[in-house]
């Protein structure tokens, strides 16, 4: 192993080892400081997107087999869900994405450095870990990757066992009978879906007047009420105001526009937002500045205030969200290695939220199209009209899209329905080549497939729907 690097990153998460691997293929030779063994690929890998996704899929086949009467004409009967094996199927895949990184680790010639990285200057870490002693790492350049850590409701610390994060509820072994989710944002809406359907008596808890504040309003309102019906109680404009932990659960005071209501819950998941990771690493030491709140300011080539230290990822006040972590971390390193590399377009960001009927935008949302007074026109176009989503019985939800409404060029597009993340692509990459609603709309697509609702959302825009 190496003690001095021309690129050393520090934090092996979504924009950690991308950078890494980025800059190994520009000719760098560069190492990795990961503090946790456990979470080499960092959150997304080990606690996050993948873990969950694979808990979620799981409830999603559940769905599926509850449906088979209709669906294949088999009368299949299901008994109680096994949560250890699904966190175990959630567990192997996490485990083989590790081995494919550790790969192409391998492959790039990057080393992999365990242990805690700390700056003692602008060109020295010292690392700290378990087994080894502490040792200095020189580097020419730097990349802060060290992402997030979940925040907590003030003055109520996470147990592990009745007060959880998200990092907890990918590994219960059991589900509990009953489950406050505090937190209507991505993380909580898609935990509640989730335990919903495994059997899970769910409340989740919002201070915002809907779930999913940033979202497009009909959309949120959408996916509020298919919560509904499917059985989560959900309350807004409510707060958790105490939580008091016993042998055997939690018992919880929420204040909401009806005044207070004190229940008892096997657990309590907290999911109202992350804290940048960066209080850790003794930024000042290198004269790294960050904000109030511990994000690290960037200029559009990732590079912080000190010219040879770049951060990227959950540390920066940009969405917290592993697509968006691999495009900053591939922005850095190819800077790192003298390139011209352009600036992220934030604006052609897909959102993802992963529910049983899932969320998908990109761009701009109806509000802010109107609190920008901006001339649009909105189409929308409903999947119950849609061929295949009726073959498939998947005929919730629908698409919209806003567009200037003289130039016809598309602003935003809003999906909830089945696979809406796999949907929203057509529509980030026509945002980011600046097409029209007409170039979609006069874009075949083949049939009978769930895209052809993109058409028909975009002929909407001018009053032309074929199926609307
Ligand atoms: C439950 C959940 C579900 C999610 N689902 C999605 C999703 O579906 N899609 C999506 O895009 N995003 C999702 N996210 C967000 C996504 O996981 C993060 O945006 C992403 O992991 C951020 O990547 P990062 O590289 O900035 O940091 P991280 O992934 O947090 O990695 C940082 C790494 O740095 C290490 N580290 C910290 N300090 C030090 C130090 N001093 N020395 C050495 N190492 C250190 C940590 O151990 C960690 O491994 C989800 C998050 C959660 C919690």
């Amino acid at each position: 192993m190496e003690n001095k690097y021309d690129y050393l990153v520090i934090g092996s998460g979504p924009a950690g080892y991308v950078s890494a691997i980025r800059a190994a293929q520009l000719g760098l030779k560069v190492g990795v400081v990961e503090k946790d063994a456990g979470m080499f690929g960092g959150v997304c890998l080990n606690e996050g997107c993948i873990p969950a996704k694979s808990l979620y899929h799981s409830a999603g086949v559940l769905d599926v087999v509850r449906k088979s009467p209709e669906l294949c004409g088999l009368d299949v009967r299901c008994g109680d869900v096994d949560m250890a094996r699904l966190v175990e199927k959630s567990r192997a895949a996490a485990e083989e994405l590790r081995k494919g990184l550790s790969f192409l680790f391998r492959k790039n010639g990057i080393d992999l450095i365990n242990g805690t990285a700390r700056f003692v200057d602008r060109e020295t870490v010292r690392i700290t870990g378990e087994g080894s002693g502490p040792f200095s790492v020189k580097a020419e350049k730097f990349l802060i990757a060290t992402g997030s850590t979940p925040r907590p409701l003030p003055g109520v610390p996470f147990d592990g066992r009745h007060v959880i994060t998200s990092s907890h509820a990918i590994r219960l072994e059991k589900a509990p009978d009953e489950m406050l989710i505090v937190g209507g944002g991505a993380i909580g809406t898609e935990f509640a879906s989730f335990f919903n359907i495994i059997g899970t008596k769910v409340t989740l808890v919002e201070v915002e007047d809907s779930i999913l504040p940033g979202e497009d309003r009909e959309l949120a309102g959408r996916l509020q009420s298919v919560l509904k019906r499917r059985g989560i109680t959900v309350l807004t404009s409510s707060r958790v105001k105490d939580v008091s932990s016993g042998p055997d659960g939690a018992e919880v005071t929420i204040e909401g526009s009806r005044g207070e209501t004190r229940a008892k819950f096997g657990a309590v998941l907290v999911s109202i937002g992350r804290t940048p990771a960066t209080s850790g690493i003794d930024p000042e030491k290198a004269g790294v500045k960050t904000d109030d709140s511990g994000y690290i300011p960037v200029d559009a080539k990732m590079r912080t205030n000190v010219e040879n230290i770049y951060a990227a990822g959950d540390v920066l006040r940009t969405p917290m969200l592993a697509h968006v972590a691999y495009a900053e971390g591939e922005l850095a390193a190819e800077a790192a290695a003298g390139g011209d590399t352009g600036p992220i377009d934030y604006g052609c960001v897909p959102n993802v939220v992963y529910t049983e009927v899932q969320v998908a935008s990109v761009g701009m949302t109806e509000e802010e199209a109107r609190s920008k007074n901006i001339d649009f026109a909105a189409g929308k176009q409903f999947f119950r009209a849609n061929g295949r989503a009726v073959v498939n019985l998947e005929t919730e939800g629908f698409i919209k899209v806003i567009a200037d409404r003289n130039s016809r060029t598309l602003l935003g597009a809003h999906i909830i329905g089945y696979e809406a993340s796999e949907l929203i692509h057509e529509f980030a990459l026509a945002k980011k080549a600046g097409l029209s609603v007409e170039d979609i709309a006069k874009t075949i697509h083949a049939h009978p497939t769930f895209s052809e609702t993109a058409v028909d959302a975009c002929k909407a825009v001018f009053g032309k729907a074929i199926h609307g």
